[in-house]
């Protein structure tokens, strides 16, 4: 099955769900932290940091 949902929703609130690793495939899951998965088998890390609008200079 290639269709999977990043998402769930549970109560009205989305919830992240648990993510295989690539390199490693299934049954390995990217351990997560506030910015960043990342796989303790191979170290892959994605970054899941939001994109912040650049603050617009003073003047
Ligand atoms: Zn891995």
């Amino acid at each position: 099955m290639a269709h999977k949902n990043l998402y769930d929703i549970q109560d009205g609130k989305i919830v992240r769900k648990k993510r295989n690793c690539p390199k490693c495939g299934d049954g390995t899951f990217l351990a997560q932290h506030k910015d960043r998965e990342s796989c303790g088998k191979c170290s892959y890390t994605e970054f899941t940091k939001k994109e912040e609008k650049p603050a617009k200079p003073a003047e």
